[in-house]
């Protein structure tokens, strides 16, 4: 492999976000090197892997090798034990984000982007006050690249930003703790993702059934952590696992933490741009964020490769890639962000009361929208936001 000593834009990080606004930038004429940490993308998996089929289409024809199961309903569990279900046909997959993560790096690879794995970043490298290269370690030896632009997808523990001298900080409340177990040997329904709520099961987060197969499944929980304290999600999951899988195997375990918070204010600075669980563009209330990545790539890629045929690098030039999040996702996101604070104070007989409103809905009649404003009933601003999110576009809640 021919790693040149200098690129117009070097993306840190090869997950759905890296990968993406590589491809983009490429695609769009610039010199691209992409530096991965681990050995291969998508390894290890830090994922529920559930993905909306709207979400993800645009970027990628759908294929067999990364779909673990398709998803049709969605079964929601109260306190109390009640459950409502919403049905609609072909809206989700679990996918196999092993394989998913590569099949978007071959897409890069395919425009131009230059992958190299087992490449750590380290630090960026200035000149001048300027940012003008990255230092990495590749097979045990110290590099350093040049390049014009920098672009930070090095997920949720990113130091791109703060290296750049972006607040990356998040409070403890915008942090879900989560732990999630991959299980063999259990009933569940392939084409159906079931959550639970409440204060019992999981304070201020969820429970998830993400199934693979007919047998297999991740389950896992998030809670946020200021809540965490007295009682960790690992004990609350295995308290849940004694009750639904108590003869489960467990094939694979994942610690990972979710920003939920309404992403970062700051999205550049000169000669840098962050994107994806590094600029904290996850969905406050679901905790998803592969589709969120991807969409904040495409306009960061994109607009990379605009400053690069315009030679212009400086943070005025490329706020253009923050407008262009915020009238795509971010404007929701932070409607989404009030929305979480709303759902972290609800009670568990509120849960009830929403559950039971899901109940009296035919389950093909469901949607989002009726869910949330439910929700919120009882604060009209916060119903009117949700009202206007829906409007502006429906992809956004998903
Ligand atoms: C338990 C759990 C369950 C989740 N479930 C879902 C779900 O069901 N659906 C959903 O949409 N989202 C889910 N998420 C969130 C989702 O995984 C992330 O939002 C998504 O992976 C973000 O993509 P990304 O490219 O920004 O970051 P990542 O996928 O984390 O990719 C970042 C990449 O950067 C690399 N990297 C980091 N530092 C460096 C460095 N210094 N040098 C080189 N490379 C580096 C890492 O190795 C990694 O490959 C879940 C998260 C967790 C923790």
């Amino acid at each position: 492999m021919n790693i040149k000593n200098r690129y117009d834009v070097v993306v840190i990080g090869a997950g759905p976000a890296g990968s993406v606004a590589a491809r983009f930038a490429a695609e769009n004429g610039a010199s691209v090197l992409m530096l991965e940490r681990d050995r291969e993308p998508g390894i290890p998996v830090r994922c529920a892997e559930g993905v909306s089929h709207n979400g993800i289409a645009p970027f990628i024809d759908i294929d067999q090798r990364w779909i673990a199961s398709k998803i049709d309903v969605a079964k929601l569990h109260s306190p109390n034990g009640e459950t409502a279900i919403m049905r609609n046909n072909g809206t989700g997959y679990v996918l196999e984000r092993r394989i998913f993560d590569t099949a978007l790096c071959e897409l890069a690879a395919e425009k131009g982007a230059l992958l190299v794995t087992k490449a750590d970043a380290l630090d960026l490298v200035w000149e001048n006050d300027k940012i003008i290269g990255v230092k990495y370690k590749y097979l045990g030896e110290i590099r350093t690249v040049k390049c014009d632009i920098v672009i930070g997808a090095d997920g949720v523990e990113s130091r791109v930003g703060r290296w750049a001298g972006i607040d990356t900080s998040l409070r403890l409340e915008d942090i879900d703790t989560c732990v999630q177990y991959t299980l063999a040997g259990i009933d569940v329904e392939k084409d159906t993702c079931e959550f639970y709520f409440g204060k019992e099961v999981s304070p201020g987060g969820y429970v998830w059934i993400f199934p693979k197969s007919d047998h297999t499944a991740n389950v896992g929980i998030g809670i946020a952590g200021h809540l965490a304290h007295e009682k960790g999600p690992k004990e609350f999951l295995d308290e849940f696992m004694q009750k639904r899988f108590p003869n489960a195997t467990v094939t694979y375990t994942v610690y990972g933490g979710v920003p939920t918070a309404a992403a970062l204010k700051e999205l550049v600075k000169d000669n840098v741009m962050i994107v994806g669980d590094a600029a904290h563009q996850v969905n406050p209330i679901t905790g998803g964020g592969i589709v969120q990545a991807m969409i904040a790539a495409r306009s960061a890629g994109k607009v990379a490769a605009e400053a690069v045929k315009q030679k212009r690098f400086d943070a005025k030039f490329l706020k253009k890639y923050t407008k262009e999040w915020d009238k795509t996702l971010g404007d929701t996101q932070k409607v989404i962000f009030k929305m979480k604070e709303k759902f972290m104070k609800l009670t568990d007989e509120r849960f009830n009361g929403i559950v039971d409103f899901c109940q009296k809905v035919p389950a093909d009649k469901f949607s989002l929208k009726a869910l949330f404003t439910e929700a919120v009933k009882g604060d009209p601003k916060l119903m009117m936001d949700v009202a206007k999110a829906f409007v502006v576009s429906k992809i956004k809640l998903k």
